[in-house]
């Protein structure tokens, strides 16, 4: 099976602590590498997660709170210092080229490579990137401040090709890939062999959303519905329903409820409050709801299609 795993940086919210760095995780699509979110320290647990520098080309902002974009000025700035050379795509609302630009041109006045901001409409459920083997597209989330998060969907594979029939009906090689693109085969004495005989079907597109920051929001249910692998924020537990409400954060057991809702495969919960000490409180309210939830933790791997 080919490569879709999410690779989390940091899981906290707000502030720094020892027991979490900020929000950042990096999506490996067959090792093209897709940061989501840069909070202060991502360029550390991006080293410590040994992942590669020059396959990234692609970076995600959620929203302008500090804790999900203040790494990126950094992490710009290494890259220079390393010789890099190819364009850095930055996808976040309109204001962060406002901000950022002017740190860059201070700060990194002999950039070695481009970086191109794209802006992206937070209210909007759209398509922002595209290549052969992915799409991704916001999820309009309801935070304190405009925010989206981000439906990266796997394009559909080609279908498997049966060896065996393509022996038995001594198929030329210059005719494979027209078969894997759904053509018939037409044998010399002119006989149409159906494509079905020849292939099998590839296993459905896996997708994969990413939610953070917001407050408990049914809407995002149809976008996501049925996505293999939902990250959804819990900075609180439903204890804390008062807070979360005030600061358009989400509980536990909320994000359990949108999971369970949505028909998800499998939930990871995140974005934890620095005053939570013992997260196993928000895992097991969210588990009674969607049994199927983990805790996300920096270092962790999780395989989308697993
Ligand atoms: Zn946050
Ligand atoms: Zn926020």
């Amino acid at each position: 099976m080919e490569r879709f795993e999410v690779n989390i940086l940091g899981c906290g919210s707000a502030v720094s602590t020892t027991r979490h760095y900020l929000s950042s995780q990096v999506v490996n699509l067959r090792e093209k590498l897709f940061m989501i979110d840069c909070g202060e320290g991502t360029q550390l647990r991006f080293r410590a997660m040994k992942l590669k520098f020059q396959r990234l080309n692609h970076i995600f902002i959620s929203h302008l709170h500090g804790d999900h974009c203040f790494g990126l000025p950094g992490l710009i700035s290494t890259l220079s210092m390393l010789g890099r050379t190819a364009d850095l795509h930055i996808y976040a609302q309109a204001d962060a080229e406002k901000i950022f630009r002017p740190v860059l041109d201070y700060f990194c006045k002999e950039l070695s490579y481009k970086v191109i901001f794209h802006i992206y409409n937070p209210k909007k459920n759209e398509l922002i990137f595209e290549d052969r083997t992915l799409k991704v597209s916001t999820i309009p989330l309801n935070h304190r401040t405009p925010c989206a998060g981000f439906l990266f969907e796997e394009m559909p594979k080609s279908p498997h090709i049966i060896r065996e029939m393509i022996d038995f009906y001594q198929v030329p090689v210059s005719r494979i890939n027209a078969i894997k693109n759904g053509a018939d085969f037409v044998t010399p004495d002119g006989t149409v062999i159906a494509n079905r005989i020849f292939t099998r079907p590839a296993e459905p597109p896996h997708r994969y959303a990413y939610c953070l920051d917001t407050a408990y929001y049914e809407k995002i249910i149809p976008i996501i519905e049925g996505v293999d692998l939902l990250y959804h924020e819990a900075t609180f537990s439903h204890a804390d329903i008062v807070r979360a409400k005030e600061t358009y954060h989400s509980s536990a057991r909320q994000a359990a409820q949108i999971a369970k809702a949505a028909h998800v495969k499998k939930l990871v919960i995140a974005h934890f409050s620095a005053r939570i000490t013992d997260e196993s409180i928000l895992l097991n309210e969210a588990r009674e709801v969607f049994p199927d939830t983990i805790l996300a933790n920096e270092g962790l791997v999780v395989e989308v299609s697993g």
